[in-house]
């Protein structure tokens, strides 16, 4: 397994751990980009590797109030879940001391078995990077090695029903988020995953560089305010936000 974190600046109080290694290659990665994509990354990787006791040292500075979140991955500097073995150490070693603040993940959600054990170990609060829910659209732009989309769908549905707070981080673009067929494709999939929140979040991306590479439309395209309407009402349990914050109805005291 590859390896590699890094601490990141803390904002507002929370406290991100991230990996350079990936599973995925995203056209767009603002973390790696090969020599020849025409665009360089606005970020570079970690290039060392905590231990599981400098990860732990850093997560109990921060989980010292009830609302307090520290996250794996702060969302495309690498792949935290690459990292399972040092996390899930981690996580279970903070968890034998204290119960305080959200313990969350930022992921590509694709190593099934990684998030499972992850999950397993503690973890509060994770949030899945996507660009679509259809898996045409999804291996066009993420580029995948050795997952699927229904790797993504399976380690959501793990995390949901063990109790975790889960959410997407939807990477969106008027024109193809709010085709006809991704919407479907959207609703089924947070239906069938039981997600409880949807970041829409823009997607950063030359248009006509995306729009290459994603396949193009099949049916109508709705807009983006009919869209959110058509979620609200589709997915009247699921939030429509834009971050990750602590579960609405389980806070801890
Ligand atoms: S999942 Fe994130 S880190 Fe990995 S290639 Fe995609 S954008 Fe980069």
């Amino acid at each position: 397994m590859p390896d590699l974190f890094e601490h990141l600046p803390a904002a507002l109080g929370r406290r991100r751990a991230g990996s350079f290694a990936c599973n995925a290659g995203c056209f767009g990665c603002i973390s790696e980009q090969p020599d020849d994509s025409g665009f360089v990354s606005p970020q570079t990787r970690l290039q060392f590797k905590p231990t599981a006791d400098e990860v732990v040292e850093i997560m109990l500075e921060h989980l010292r109030e009830p609302d307090s979140i520290i996250s794996f991955g702060q969302g495309c500097e690498g792949e935290p879940s690459t990292q399972a073995k040092t996390i899930i150490e981690a996580i279970k070693r903070v968890r034998e001391q204290t119960q305080m603040g959200y313990i969350n993940i930022n992921t590509n959600a694709g190593l099934t078995d990684h998030i499972r054990g992850i999950v397993d170990a503690g973890l509060d609060l994770m949030r899945v990077s996507t660009i679509s829910a259809l898996d045409d659209h999804y291996n066009a732009y993420y580029r995948p090695r050795g997952y699927t989309l229904a790797n993504v769908e399976k380690s959501l549905k793990y995390a949901t029903d063990k109790g975790v707070y889960t959410s997407i981080n939807y990477l969106v673009f008027p024109g193809v988020t709010d085709r006809e067929e991704e919407i479907e494709a959207m609703i089924g999939f947070a239906k069938r995953t039981g997600l409880k929140l949807i970041q829409m979040r823009n997607l950063n991306i030359d248009p006509d560089a995306y729009l290459s590479l994603i396949p193009p439309a099949q049916g109508e395209v709705y807009g983006m305010k009919t869209l959110l309407d058509i979620f609200r009402e589709e997915l009247p349990d699921v939030v429509i936000g834009s971050f990750t914050h602590v579960p609405p109805r389980t806070q801890k005291a």
